[in-house]
């Protein structure tokens, strides 16, 4: 079975002597060695000031969230065409989703529709850099200081992507990353919350771990999401192979590329030329070519190839918000007209050329 994506990992020796310690220190978590090196690498790599590590991408985005002092009950202005974890931080945090329309170039926030959707009760964009491509972070930017809105964006997707030799992690007031074990880097579970502002550093760390300060005060009423030391030490094996298994992705890409490109009624997602990428996922849009982008996933489902329909549903329709909010106007067809027809294929280092052909010829067949 051939699933949209293959979790990496380290040599298995590897990972082994990176937790050997462990076993003669006895502190397994609670921002032990292996957390502090894995944050350190990690301000490095991403090119950020401040890295807080977190058990899951989920509870980073609330953890982030829940820092920024924004007014509860306020309306956070984010888009529909994202996981599930984007909408339920926001409502989970307390706060009310508006959702504004995406662009049909790169599948982000259109930043021309967001004014229009601000009012006294917004507090916040949320918005998502979609497969890796950066949202127009200037327009946001823009847009936030005139409003005086914070922006948080959601990088789950945008792991080590630049933009000219710029991270990533350090646009808007904060960035949240996920390690989950399908995402492009991955500590098993694991996510981070990253941020140049060292407001935010204190009690970002303390509320991830119940708000305790020290030993004899608490000084907030925190969670707990801390990262643990296997987690982290899976990070800093698997650190030292990422660049070679992005360019292992790009073989990938180019392959894709290659077969599928200039075919009448499938649209590809070509990376910006100001970007470095880091070949997250590989988006096709169907739209209007032969076959439907129902019957392309039934037709790979056959051989067994589980392609995925990122993103739908939109989070707007989910079961779970009916009756719950409304999207003004309705406005958000470019997410409906997208989330209809895109289909994302698989892509991970090792997947193999003749599967790459496998699936392309049964595309065009
Ligand atoms: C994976 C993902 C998350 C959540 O991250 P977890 O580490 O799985 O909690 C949030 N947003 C987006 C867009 C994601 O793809």
């Amino acid at each position: 079975m051939i699933n949209v994506t293959q979790s990496s990992l380290p040599p298995f020796e590897e990972y082994c002597d990176e937790i050997k310690q462990l076993w003669s220190s006895h502190w397994l978590t609670n921002m032990g060695e292996k957390h502090k090196l894995l944050q350190n690498q990690l301000e490095q790599y991403l090119k950020v000031k401040h890295v807080t590590l977190y058990t899951n991408g989920h509870l980073a985005l609330e953890g982030a969230l829940s820092v920024l002092d924004l007014k509860k009950g306020g309306e956070v202005i984010t888009t529909p065409f994202t996981f599930a974890s984007t909408t339920h931080a926001i409502v989970r945090s307390g706060f009310v989703p508006v959702f504004c329309d995406i662009k049909e170039a790169d599948y982000t926030i259109d930043p021309e529709k967001i004014e229009s959707l601000i009012n006294e009760n917004t507090v916040a964009i949320l918005p998502v850099h979609v497969y890796g491509n950066l949202c127009d972070v200037d327009a946001i930017e823009k847009i936030a200081q005139k409003y005086h809105l914070k922006v948080l964006y959601d990088a789950a997707h945008a792991f080590g992507v630049q933009k000219n030799g710029v991270g990533v992690a350090g646009f808007g007031d904060m960035s949240m990353f996920s390690f989950h074990a399908t995402k492009v880097f991955n500590t098993i579970e694991g996510g981070a919350v990253c941020f140049n502002d060292d407001q935010y550093i204190q009690v970002m760390n303390d509320m991830k771990n119940f708000g305790i300060r020290g030993t004899e005060s608490c000084r907030y009423v925190g969670g707990n999401a801390k990262m643990n030391e296997f987690q982290a030490s899976m990070g800093i094996c698997n650190l030292r192979y990422i660049d070679q298994w992005i360019i292992q992705r790009k073989r990938v890409l180019d392959r894709y590329m290659d077969r599928l490109s200039g075919i009448k009624g499938i649209k590809l997602n070509t990376p910006r030329k100001d970007l470095k990428p880091n070949y997250a996922y590989f988006p096709v849009v169907f739209d209007g070519y032969q076959y439907t982008r129902d019957e392309i996933t039934e037709k790979l489902q056959t051989l067994n190839i589980r392609a995925r329909k990122y993103f739908y549903p939109l989070t707007c329709d989910f079961e779970c918000y009916q009756d719950r909010f409304f999207y003004r106007d309705n406005s958000i067809p470019v997410a409906r007209h997208i989330a209809e027809r895109v289909l994302t294929l698989p892509i991970y280092p090792e997947l193999e050329d003749s599967v790459i052909d496998l699936i392309c010829d049964t595309i065009m067949m």
